[in-house]
């Protein structure tokens, strides 16, 4: 995991427990890169031997741009987050928004194809995020950012989607509304108002291990309330199955990284 900073990130535990588990031979750790120094820290890496690497904050753009073979999803997210390493090239992949789908439909039990959902956010997070949602089958997306701008933009072009700022939210329920804002880091939320929520609703904070106020505020308004932990467990089973050739079962990780 090359990222800066990267000690809290919780990655290594997830794939040596999944190593173990399929009995793969891989050894997974941290690895601090200088912030102007990411395509050396990667080089380096590569020439040891190394197989791959999950990118983190605030290197992806810089995968992107680094990765000489882009998965289309990596191409539609405009950024990268696994890297492999084959065939004397960097293939660079975006997992993120394939392990959001996955959990709100196989952990959460979410119906995606027909549902009406709300994505707060306009940054990394939520670009990863619009082109898995729309694949799934959604009736329709809105994109809502406190910086209007960035939501129209990543909406443009896009069928069933729109973009505004908070405003945009008059009058409309959701069937799904994503939090994709990093706001919930410190103890904020971006604005909604309750009535987003229809009946029968689930408030989804990509910020996992933190009891953030936008899921307080999704359940007092009837919602259904989850965080991004399984999202960071399904995105990292997609990387390592992108490496290993192996999809591990994600269940008992979850359940491990909420218990502890
Ligand atoms: P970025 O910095 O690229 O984007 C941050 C977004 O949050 C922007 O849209 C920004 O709005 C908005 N924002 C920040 N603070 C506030 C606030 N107080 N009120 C309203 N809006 C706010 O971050 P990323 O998109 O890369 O990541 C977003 C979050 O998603 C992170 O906290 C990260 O932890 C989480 N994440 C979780 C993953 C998982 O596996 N569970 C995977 C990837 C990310 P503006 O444009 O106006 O500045």
């Amino acid at each position: 995991m090359i990222g800066n900073p990267v000690t809290h990130s919780r990655s290594p535990d997830i794939h040596t427990a999944f190593a173990q588990a399929t009995a793969q031979a891989m050894v997974y750790e941290r690895l601090e890169a200088p912030l102007d120094g990411f395509a050396a820290s990667v080089e380096a890496f590569r020439n040891a031997g190394a197989r791959g690497a999950n990118v983190t904050l605030p290197f992806k753009e810089e995968a992107f741009a680094l990765s000489q073979v882009l998965s289309a999803r990596a191409r539609a997210a405009g950024a990268v987050n696994t890297l492999r390493f084959e065939d004397d090239a960097i293939h660079g992949d975006n997992t993120d928004g394939v392990g959001l789908v996955r959990d709100l439909e196989a952990n959460l039990g979410v119906r995606l194809a027909g549902a009406r959902v709300l994505l707060l956010g306009a940054g990394g997070a939520a670009r990863g995020a619009v082109t898995p949602l729309l694949e799934a089958g959604i009736d329709s997306l809105l994109i809502v950012n406190r910086t209007a701008a960035r939501a129209t933009g990543l909406a443009q072009g896009l069928a069933r989607t729109q973009g505004g700022g908070p405003e945009a939210l008059a009058g409309r329920a959701f069937d799904v509304v994503i939090n994709a804002t990093s706001a919930g880091m410190s103890d904020a939320m971006p604005e909604v108002p309750a009535a987003a929520f229809a009946p029968g609703a689930l408030g989804y904070d990509m910020v996992y291990g933190r009891a953030t106020p936008f899921l307080a505020f999704a359940r007092a308004a009837g919602a259904r309330a989850s965080d991004g932990a399984g999202m960071l467990v399904e995105q990292a089973a997609e990387a390592f199955f992108l490496w290993r050739g192996v999809r591990p079962d994600t269940a008992a990780v979850l359940a491990s990284l909420r218990g502890g």
